[in-house]
């Protein structure tokens, strides 16, 4: 393997993100020589019955990927809990109809599991390590700003350490306020959804049975995650995508209300669908948007991740639209002509297209979602549940669901 020991390498890749260590991982493993930029914060150790609150909802090509690099297998298999199902339940509408509801299951797309869910830091732990043993120079320290040289040359990095690289493509894995996309003059459209997703993870009284459970409320969207248990008992992740001023409100109370605030309004919500359900860990928010960029590559630059879309998080899939990116971007470098360096624009064309329609399809879905429950209207309130129920009955259409679900 070529390694980027001197300022120059093939592909600088800045972000030490879960798609930015993926992408320097599986580029190097082409025989790439990469550099990676950014922090490297230590991780808080594993300890058993402490769960990092940031959770995702892993699926089957995200997992492909991980396993590829080597990486799924060295993951600790007791801190990743398994999805084989998921209920959805609508609002309750006017006029004391019940709520709408729709069951998917593995079995209907002819696989064991929708989804694996398990803790960011964890999958980071080990791709760090994967990252550390590859040879790959990690540059711990900032990304300030780029030049691109005459005559497709390349570009040249600096870091807030002083530190100056050369590469010909690089590739920006650093997050949702990417420094690289701006500094590559790649323009972002950001559509504020004006809701905080509240997360925290919760003791249930009765077991998940490998079940995540979803409800539009008229509070938004909340998701219940299955988790390992533990000690003192069954445990959920919850992320509940609230209007913002009710989430300030309650990020702001003291720590024993806030718990027994969100407790209440969780029984409300879901009706006792996994018994008494109590706050295990801090609650945190993370504001949320809907990002798109117009151009996912130019210019000897290419955008992974959160900088180059964000979705809403109803349908747990952010990250893995991110690791199909990494995919894509791999599998068109890997499968260029000998006489094509890595920036060259043709290349950069065919990842934009390769992207350009699961990145469409996402964001419609999450966001076509966000609007439908968003809107209180009787009339759209009744057909939505009703169009829930009515799906729930139609096992051809549940089918192509779970397989979006489930990211296959
Ligand atoms: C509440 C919530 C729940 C979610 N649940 C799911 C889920 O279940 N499933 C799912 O697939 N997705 C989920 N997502 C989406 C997911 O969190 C993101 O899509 C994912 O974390 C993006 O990863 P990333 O590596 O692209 O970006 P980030 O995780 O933002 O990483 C960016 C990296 O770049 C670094 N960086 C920033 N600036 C610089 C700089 N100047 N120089 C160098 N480095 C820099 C940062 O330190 C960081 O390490 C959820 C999101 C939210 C808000």
């Amino acid at each position: 393997m070529t390694s980027a020991s001197s300022n120059h390498a093939d592909i600088v890749v800045v972000g030490t993100g879960i798609a930015g260590l993926a992408t320097a991982l599986a580029l190097a493993r082409q025989g790439l020589a990469v550099a990676l930029v950014g922090p490297r914060a230590p991780l808080p150790p594993l300890e058993p019955d402490r769960f990092d609150p940031r959770v995702y909802a892993i699926s089957p090509a995200s997992r492909q990927l991980l396993a590829e690099l080597g990486i799924w297998d060295a993951l600790p298999a007791n801190r990743i809990a398994g999805v084989r199902a998921m209920e959805i339940f609508g609002d309750r509408p006017a006029w004391g109809r019940h709520p709408g509801r729709l069951g998917l299951s593995a079995w209907q797309a002819g696989s064991d599991y929708l989804a694996w869910i398990m803790e960011s830091r964890e999958i980071e732990r080990v791709l760090r390590q994967a990252v550390q043993w590859s040879g790959i120079r990690w540059v711990a320290e900032a990304f300030t700003g780029a030049e691109r040289g005459p005559d497709r040359s390349g570009w040249t990095l600096q870091t807030a350490g002083g530190t100056t690289l050369h590469a010909r493509l690089a590739v920006a894995a650093d997050g949702a306020d990417s420094r690289l996309r701006a500094a590559a003059g790649l323009t972002v459209e950001r559509f504020d959804y004006g809701a905080t997703g509240v997360v925290v993870h919760l003791r249930s009284a009765l077991p998940h049975q490998e079940c995540a459970c979803q409800w539009f409320t008229p509070d938004g969207v909340l998701a219940l995650l299955p988790m390992p248990d533990t000690d003192d008992g069954h445990q959920v992740s919850m992320v509940w995508s609230m209007p913002r001023a009710q989430a300030d409100a309650l990020l702001a109370l003291p720590e024993e209300d806030r718990a027994a605030t969100l407790e209440a309004r969780l029984a409300a919500a879901t009706r006792g669908r996994l018994g008494d359900l109590r706050v295990r860990g801090t609650m945190h928010g993370f504001p949320l948007a809907l990002q798109r960029c117009p151009q996912l590559a130019h210019e000897g630059v290419a955008l992974v991740g959160d900088a180059a879309h964000v979705v809403h998080p109803l349908a747990g899939q952010g990250l893995n639209l991110g690791l199909g990116d990494v995919q894509a971007l791999v599998r068109v470098l890997g499968g260029r002509e000998p006489f094509r360096q890595v920036d060259d624009p043709r290349l950069l064309r065919r990842y934009e297209r390769a992207r350009a329609e699961p990145l469409l399809a996402m964001r419609t879905v999450t966001d076509g979602l966000f609007h439908l429950f968003g809107s209180q209207p009787a009339p759209v309130a009744w057909l939505r549940n009703a169009g829930l129920d009515l799906v729930d009955r139609m096992p051809l259409l549940k089918r192509m669901l779970v397989n979006g679900a489930s990211g296959a």
